[in-house]
């Protein structure tokens, strides 16, 4: 095949697109998942898939952590919750923001537990309950100091009524009271206690109100790992399901990342002392040098702050960034000999770390952000790759498509 013809197929082709990719490891999910068990200890496990799965795939990453031993799922919004249902899972699922307008009749109907942060939340969801002739499972979401989302304590009294009236006409069941911790990154803040403490305090008035439930619920990733005194029934992570430590200074808690993005070189080619790389001229190089083109740019999440002050990996080496990040593409300083990279070779954005490969965490360092922003902003042309986790996916493919094809499941390639 002639160039032409070959760079044709490549551009006919949508899905073989620029050759980049976020390959999630659904091996690495579990393990996180498995070290978060241990540190709940007595308290059930909720994984927080939002953000489908803080962009790592919500589904395959929910099927993965419940393999694992996870009892929950969390997410934002009743559109989340009802597609995990709709892709088979049965597992309890709780959504906690809610626009005015939504519509909690779905939600009841796939039996999604609904947090709750207002009276008139806990009315629109009664009426659901009603018209859908079933109970809908709520969770009353509290306030205790984040001034975010839920209930504010000053609400309390109205919001106990209203739900004392639909608990007692059997169009909903008190599942669980919940809060969310404003600085649970820094274990020792006196917020903390004082959020736990406005918690307990809740839990005892609901009760003398006659209103009591289940499970309690307060530590998010950082508070699951160094609070296992704010535990209460059940802790909430997800940022260390995803292998990333939720509190770097502390160390990495044995956890794996997920997610790896790489891209494939693209182009080769000498560059001579003096002559200025990519938009602006930014960078000049100083002697004769090979630089290398990465086809992956703001466009894709490498965002444009990072220019220059990144590193990827290729074969175990680091290669600099240099010039500025553009839509599509960067460029990267192969050295005067070249570093012995090819085209076609993959450069790692970022990922396990395996080698002193680089990471999420170097990133965020660079751009004065933290690591959740970070893998959630990766996407547009690049392609979620699964591997692992073959018994779980081959298990769930077999439940919904009937054949199991074990291999071509593990390893498939979805689009996204
Ligand atoms: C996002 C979220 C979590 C998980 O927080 P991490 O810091 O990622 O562990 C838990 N609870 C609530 C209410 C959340 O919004």
């Amino acid at each position: 095949m002639d160039s032409d013809s070959a760079r044709h197929q490549v551009l006919s082709d949508p899905d073989s697109g620029s050759g980049s990719s976020a390959t999630v490891d659904l091996d690495a999910v579990a393990h996180n998942v498995r070290v978060l068990l241990e540190y709940a200890g007595s308290a059930a496990t909720m994984v927080v898939v939002k953000a489908d799965g803080y962009n790592h795939g919500g589904t395959a990453v929910a099927r993965a952590a419940l393999a694992a031993g996870a009892q929950e799922l969390g997410v934002t919004t009743v559109g989340e919750a009802v597609a995990l249902r709709r892709a088979g899972i049965t597992a309890p699922i709780l959504s906690w923001l809610h626009r005015p307008d939504t519509d909690f009749v779905p939600a009841v109907v796939h039996g999604v537990e609904l947090g709750l942060s207002s009276a008139p939340q806990v009315s629109a969801v009664a009426a659901a309950a009603r018209t859908a002739e079933r109970t809908a499972d709520i969770t009353l979401k509290i306030d205790t100091g984040l001034n975010r989302n839920g209930v504010a304590i000053g609400d309390l009294d109205e919001v106990f009524r209203i739900l004392g009236s639909a608990v007692a006409d059997g169009s909903v069941r008190l599942r669980g009271m919940f809060s969310h911790l404003a600085c649970a990154d820094v274990p020792g803040h006196p917020a903390n206690d004082r959020q736990a403490q406005v918690l307990r305090d809740t839990v005892a008035r609901a009760s003398a109100a006659g209103l009591r439930p289940e499970v309690v619920h307060l530590a998010n990733s950082a508070a699951t790992l160094t609070r296992p005194d704010l535990h209460f029934d059940m802790v909430r992570p997800g940022i260390a399901v995803y292998g990333l430590s939720p509190i770097p200074e502390l160390g990495g808690f044995g956890l794996r990342p997920v997610m790896t993005v790489s891209a494939t070189i693209a182009l080769v080619k000498k560059v001579r002392a003096g002559e200025g790389v990519s938009y602006g001229h930014t960078w000049t190089a100083e002697r004769d040098t090979v630089v290398g083109l990465v086809p992956m740019g703001y466009a894709d999440g490498v965002r444009r702050n990072l220019s220059g002050r990144f590193d990827v990996s290729i074969g175990g080496r680091r290669f600099s960034s240099v010039g500025r990040i553009c839509m599509d593409q960067f460029m990267i300083d192969l050295g005067p000999d070249g570093g012995g990279v090819a085209e076609g070779d993959t450069a790692v954005l970022f990922g396990s770390g395996e080698g002193g490969g680089p990471l999420a965490q170097e990133w965020a360092d660079s751009l004065d952000t933290i690591h959740y922003e970070v893998v959630t902003g990766i996407g547009g042309r690049a392609r979620r790759r699964y591997i692992g986790g073959a018994g779980v996916e081959a298990a769930s493919a077999a439940a919904e498509s009937g054949p199991s094809k074990p291999d071509a499941v593990a390893n498939g390639e979805v689009g996204r």
